[in-house]
């Protein structure tokens, strides 16, 4: 096609998402590849959908006293589809129409109309430097305005809010639409659904819930890595507000590790302890996962968010055990802290050499665990070396090279938290000595109180 494409990326995310809802719609690969038919054909779809009740309630949140919401509107269908049909026109002749001198919002093309919070979400609440002091609203061209009436097809339902991730890779961006488009089938032709619901109002949870079933739900298709902005926003009437949260690459590559069929299970063991217990009554084992993603904040979630560690989920100090899987935990360590394979195993090998230590001598195990300084923690390696020495062994615990390369990187490439090592080594004695440590009741309950309070933070 030699002609100049209509739609591009433009950098704002109510336009992209509705660009990129328009292109799945359409069936096409690319933007450059709408044209001005198919897109004309989709308006009468989009107007039928729009006006099922579960969609149209949701409008109420994105576009407020709009032909789509407003019963003052006589004929709101047909009043919608002739606004859609006008703004498609002067997408048509982009040239045409033009306010003088204003360039679209979005995109920067000479802008043709100006759109309040009615038609595009926040559009005035910021708005004061875009316009004189007779117009309402910001300036936009044609194409524009009409992708955005697309872009609800994009969102998801945050309890009130309603969420729309932008992937900093376009491909990743590309699955979620195909995702949606798939959902948008289903809304046609069974009219009970509105945008896909995330299950709770809490952000981080709806986060990582809404990037697990995109995973689930794309198994097959490979999802190229990116980092995720979350824009949580409603243009309700009463207070508009938006919030974002972002999720880094190098927590988006493990969850695409732990939502493969093999490890799913796993994380959900890790996710499950995350769940902040309201009180000692209600033990949130109790509560359906269902229920405790709706309501119960949770720590593993909002850590990974905030680059704060989860490691300690990873073991389970009353029963003495480890949580999930070591190709999980290794995942995690690699993936968000950058350890890499040849440190993991060593410190692996370094947690078996320890096991058979701790399995004569119990006291070194409770030392280990209560370690909560540096400080504290290389002491107790001293005097494992110290006893594998007296065991007669014919290797040092810990070479030097093994200590200053693996367990106290100085290199400052390295992550050299020490609570990572030390949170690894016990997940592997936990697993290594599993069947003795249960069947030794003396050793298998330690004090209550500890996992409750127990927080990390480096
Ligand atoms: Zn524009």
């Amino acid at each position: 096609m030699n002609q100049k494409p209509i739609w591009k990326p433009t950098g704002n995310p109510f336009v992209d998402m509705g660009q990129e809802m328009m292109a799945a719609l359409a069936r096409v690969d690319s933007l450059e590849d709408l044209t001005i038919e198919a897109i004309e054909n989709l308006l009468p779809r989009l107007v039928n959908l729009y006006f099922q009740q579960a969609w149209n309630k949701t409008m109420y949140s994105v576009f407020p006293n709009s032909p789509l919401t407003n019963p003052a509107t006589k004929h709101r269908q047909q009043t919608y589809l002739d606004l859609l049909r006008h703004w498609l026109s002067l997408a048509a002749d982009l040239q045409g129409g033009v306010i003088v001198d204003t360039a679209c919002t979005a995109c920067g093309n000479p802008a043709q109309l100006y759109l309040s919070r009615t038609f595009f979400p926040m559009a005035d609440a910021k708005g004061g430097n875009f316009q004189s002091h007779n117009v309402t609203g910001m300036p936009f061209c044609g194409a524009c305005a009409l992708a955005v009436q697309f872009m609800p097809l994009g969102l998801a339902k945050v309890g009130g809010k309603l969420a729309l991730p932008q992937f900093s890779d376009a491909d990743a961006q590309y699955t979620w639409s195909e995702w949606c488009w798939r959902r948008t089938l289903v809304s046609e032709t069974t009219d009970a659904t509105g945008p896909v619901d995330a299950g709770t109002a809490r952000a981080a949870n709806a986060f990582f819930a809404l990037i697990e079933r995109l995973l689930r739900e794309s198994a097959g298709c490979e999802i190229p890595d990116s980092s995720i902005t979350l824009y949580l926003f409603t243009n309700y009437n009463q207070g508009p507000d938006v919030e974002l949260h972002y999720l880094p690459t190098e927590v988006f590559r493990f969850i695409k590790q732990a939502m493969a069929p093999s490890l799913q299970r796993a994380w959900r063991q890790v996710v499950r302890r995350g769940y902040v217990r309201k009180s000692r009554e209600i033990d949130p084992k109790t509560l359906d996962e269902g229920e405790q993603l709706k309501k119960r904040t949770n720590h593993v979630y909002e850590h990974l968010l905030h680059d704060r560690s989860i490691s300690s989920y990873f073991i389970d100090h009353r029963q003495r055990r480890p949580v999930s899987d070591w190709r999980l935990f290794k995942a995690y360590l690699k993936e968000v802290h950058g350890m890499n394979e040849q440190r993991l195993e060593s410190l692996r090998d370094l947690g078996n050499r320890i096991s058979e230590i701790i399995r004569n001598k119990r006291k070194r195990l409770l030392a280990l665990e209560r370690a909560n300084r540096k400080g504290e923690f290389v002491e107790q390696l001293y005097r494992l070396s110290k006893d594998a020495a007296a065991a007669g062994q014919d290797r040092p615990l810990i070479t030097f090279d093994e200590l200053v390369q693996d367990v106290f990187p100085h290199d400052p490439e390295k992550y050299e938290s020490w609570r990572e090592v030390k949170y690894l080594l016990l997940f592997r004695v936990y697993e290594m000595l599993y069947d003795e440590l249960r069947a030794d009741t003396e050793w298998t309950t330690s004090d209550e109180s500890e996992e409750v309070t127990e927080e990390v933070t480096r």
